[in-house]
């Protein structure tokens, strides 16, 4: 997972979590996170690994 400013390339700290509602029955946990750097906040995600 990269958790780099897509924007300035620095360092990023977590803000929390959420679910990220992608159409109607999908749901993505996201890491939200803040650059600071530039200030940017934007989502990462967050990749579960699954077997089946
Ligand atoms: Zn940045």
């Amino acid at each position: 997972m990269d958790t780099r400013c897509p924007r300035c390339g620095s360092e990023t700290v977590e803000l929390g979590e959420k679910s990220l509602e992608i159409g109607v029955t999908r749901k993505d946990p996201v890491s939200i996170r803040l650059c600071g750097n530039c200030g940017m906040v934007f989502y990462v995600h967050i990749e579960k690994i699954s077997k089946f």
